[in-house]
C-alpha cells in the first residue's frame, strides 16, 4: 500500500529533529504540504530539506504552551494553504526526577509543554477541521504513559493523560469524519534518549523482544499511516510503537 497525502496540509509540533523531524519528512515524501514548528527558527532546516526534495514546507517558530503562538501558527496555515487535515502534536519534554525530589518547576513544564501543548495545538486546528468535516489529529504519547517508569511520574502523567485526552475527543468529533489517535513509541534513538546512560539503555534494549532501540522512521511510518485515508475507520486508538517491550 503506497500512502498518498498529495494535497493535504500538516502541521508538525516540534519538528526541528528526532521523530518530529523525521514525522515530517515521510509526511512530505508522502506528498503533504507540511508546516513545521518549533521553538525558535531550528525547524527551518528541515523545512528546507523537505523543499530541496521538492516538496512544499513551511518552519514557523512557536512554544506550543504559549496560546497566542500556537493561534499564529494556525491562522498562518489556514492563511497560506487554505485547509488544515493533518495535526501531529509531537513536542515534548522530560525533566526526570523521583518524586520525592521533583520540584514543583519541573512538574509544571512537563505539563505545559506535553499536556497543555497538545489541548493548545489540538484546540486551535478543531475549528478548521470541523468546517472541513474531515481530520486527523495524531498525539504522541509514550510507552511510559502505559507502563509507567520511575523516575518519570510528571512525563507519564503527561503521556497517560494526552491517551485520555485523545478518547475523549475522538468521540467528540466522530461525527464530523475527524478522527484522534495516539501513536506510543517505546525507546526510540534521538536526542531525548542519548541523555540516558549507556548502561540503562543496554538495561532497556535487552528488555525489547525485537531486541533493538526505535527509530525515529519506525514511529513516522506509524503516524503517516494514522493521518492517511487507509486508517479512516480508526479513532480513539493507540497505536504502539514499542518492539513488543510493553504489551
Ligand atoms: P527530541 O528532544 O529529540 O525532540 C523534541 C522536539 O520538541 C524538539 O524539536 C524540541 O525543540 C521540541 N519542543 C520541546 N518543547 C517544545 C515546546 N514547548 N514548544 C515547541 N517545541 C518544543 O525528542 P524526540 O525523542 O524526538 O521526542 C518527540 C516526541 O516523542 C516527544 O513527545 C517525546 O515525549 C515522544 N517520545 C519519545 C521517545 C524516545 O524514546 N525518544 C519515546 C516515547 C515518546
Amino acid at each position: 500500500m503506497r500512502i498518498d497525502l498529495s494535497g493535504k496540509v500538516a502541521v508538525v509540533t516540534g519538528a526541528s529533529r528526532g521523530i518530529g523531524r523525521r514525522t515530517a519528512l515521510t509526511l512530505a515524501g508522502a506528498g503533504a504540504i507540511v508546516v513545521l514548528t518549533s521553538r525558535g527558527d531550528a525547524a527551518q532546516a528541515v523545512a528546507d530539506e523537505v523543499v530541496a526534495a521538492g516538496g512544499t514546507a513551511l518552519a514557523l517558530a512557536a512554544d506550543v504552551a504559549d496560546a497566542d503562538a500556537v493561534q499564529r501558527v494556525i491562522e498562518t496555515t489556514t492563511g497560506q494553504f487554505g485547509r488544515l487535515d493533518i495535526l501531529v502534536n509531537n513536542a515534548g519534554i522530560t525533566r526526570d526526577q523521583l518524586l520525592l525530589r521533583m520540584k514543583r518547576e519541573d512538574w509544571d513544564a512537563v505539563l505545559a509543554t506535553n499536556l497543555t501543548g497538545t489541548f493548545l495545538c489540538t484546540q486551535a486546528v478543531l475549528k478548521t477541521m470541523l468546517k472541513q468535516r474531515s481530520g486527523r489529529i495524531i498525539s504522541i504519547s509514550s510507552v511510559v504513559g502505559q507502563s509507567g517508569n520511575p523516575g518519570q511520574t510528571n512525563y507519564a502523567a503527561t503521556k497517560a493523560g494526552i491517551i485520555g485526552f485523545s478518547k475523549a475527543l475522538a468521540r467528540e468529533v466522530a461525527s464530523r469524519s475527524i478522527t484522534v489517535n495516539v501513536v506510543a513509541p517505546g525507546l526510540i534513538d534521538t536526542d531525548m534518549t542519548r541523555d540516558i546512560s549507556s548502561d540503562a539503555q543496554a538495561t532497556w534494549a535487552s528488555a525489547i523482544p525485537l531486541g533493538r532501540l526505535g527509530t525515529p522512521e519506525d514511529v513516522a511510518a506509524a503516524v503517516c499511516f494514522l493521518a492517511s485515508d487507509a486508517a479512516g475507520y480508526i479513532t480513539g486508538q493507540v497505536l504502539a510503537v514499542n518492539g513488543g517491550m510493553y504489551a
